[in-house]
């Protein structure tokens, strides 16, 4: 917990009823419905101290007009300065919480949002180069802050703000691309950044493309299809929707991989997983196809001589589902994703299948599975359990938090 860094006594916004044990159990997110009443002339970006309808001190939070979450708390005190020694502290407890999680790697996601208890703020640290973003119109307006704090944490080399993300528009905030340190490097070095993370070289654009550069959220999960290979001798694997080779490099590196095929729609990932594949000299035995994943599938999973061919299959779509609107065409989707990798799957073989939509929980792609291993007849057993890596804080209080969630097959 933090201390209070009280200071002056901020404006007091009071709530009633509505949701408020989500919001008492430490839920950042407060809808209009919430709020009973705001101190007159309060300004998006202004921080107020939240009381409960029984008066109870909830924490101090920022407030954005434009934006569906009017209040997010940022602090679980009352009455805190948002400040750069504020935020020092929890960029600190970030840091300290990886360290002790992380076994000293050395690119993490830092602050991943209200994961972090700092909402509106993501921070990845690629070795010397960190890049943040802020997402919401509060942490925008403290950027200052929160870059002496992460010079104080962190002393990057190189420092990026990436905020060109889509979202920052709920909060009414414009794209900025902006290059803070560069650490002498030219952007184009700084789009062909190389870094390692348990050991697999890569080389990352740091100024553009998906995400910060890499999906830090599945690294734990790269290691855990590296002890699963451990068990084969000579092992065909499948990663379908490849991006840059996360899944691929790692299972090439392992001895007992005999061939990786990856799969990605993008020519851009494809590229990136040829040159990253050569940098790991696993080069011949990585085959990257440009296809969509949906129509590769089934042309392989159709012809006959194809059908059982993979020791290890790993689904990786992206989010297929935005609102609850579209649920229904992406399931009928990722259950033809699941019967054609069952098909290609040798008896003997392993599927790891992971969804990051937050429509598709445990429940639902544990049905999907299974109604794809009836489909094909295959006789599954569920072997293991993944979620997001442990840089990705997964909180009890906050449902959302948990997003990545994947399984492990044994087909027999
Ligand atoms: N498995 C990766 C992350 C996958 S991200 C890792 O661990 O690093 C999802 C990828 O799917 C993106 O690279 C995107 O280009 C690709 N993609 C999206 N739709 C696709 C489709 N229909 N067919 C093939 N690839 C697709």
């Amino acid at each position: 917990m933090h201390n209070e860094a009280t200071a002056t006594a901020l404006p007091r916004a009071v709530l009633n009823r509505y949701e408020i044990r989500r919001i008492r159990i430490g839920h950042p997110w407060i809808y209009q419905k919430s709020i009973d009443s705001l101190p007159e002339g309060l300004k998006t970006g202004d921080a107020v101290t939240v009381i409960g309808p029984r008066g109870e001190k909830i924490g101090t939070a920022v407030y954005n007009e434009a934006s569906k979450i009017r209040l997010r708390v940022i602090a679980p005190n009352i009455d805190t300065t948002l400040d750069t020694d504020y935020f020092t502290k929890c960029l600190k407890e970030a840091y300290e919480y990886r360290k002790s999680m992380l076994d000293g790697r050395t690119s993490f996601r830092l602050i991943n949002s209200e994961s972090d208890g700092l909402s509106g703020l993501i921070v990845d640290c690629y070795e010397n180069a960190t890049l943040f973003q802020t997402t919401s119109a509060a942490l925008d307006l403290r950027k200052t802050s929160i870059i002496e704090a992460i010079e104080t944490v962190l002393a990057p080399e190189i420092l990026i703000e990436r905020n060109d993300v889509a979202n920052r528009k709920f909060e009414g905030l414009e794209p900025v691309k902006k290059i803070h340190k560069n650490g002498g490097k030219t952007e184009a070095e700084l789009s062909n950044f190389a870094i390692s993370i348990e050991g697999i070289q890569y080389r990352l654009n740091l100024i553009e493309g998906n995400k910060t550069g890499l999906y830090l959220d599945q690294i734990d999960n790269h290691l855990n299809l590296r002890n699963l290979l451990k068990r084969y001798s000579e092992a065909k694997v499948l990663d379908c929707f490849s991006y840059i080779g996360g899944f691929s490099l790692a299972a090439a590196l392992e001895k007992t991989t005999l061939h990786v095929t990856g799969i990605d729609q993008s020519q851009e990932c494809i590229d990136k997983a040829n040159a990253n594949a050569q940098l790991n000299g696993v080069e011949a035995k990585c085959n990257f196809v440009k296809a969509n994943g949906f129509d590769w599938l089934r042309t392989q999973s159709d012809s006959i001589e194809n059908q059982e061919t993979y020791d290890v299959v790993i689904l990786d779509p992206p989010s297929f589902t935005k609102n609850r609107h579209t649920v229904e065409g992406a399931l009928r989707g990722y259950k033809e994703l699941h019967v054609r990798a069952l098909k290609l799957l040798k008896p003997g073989g392993i599927l790891l299948t992971y969804s990051c939509s937050h429509h598709i929980g445990e429940d639902l792609l544990r049905s999907i599975v299974f109604e794809a291993s009836l489909d094909t007849q295959s006789n599954l057993v569920e072997i293991d359990s993944h979620h997001q890596s442990l840089d990705h804080p997964i909180v009890p209080q906050i449902p959302e938090s948990y997003y990545l969630k994947g399984f492990v097959y044994y087909k027999r």
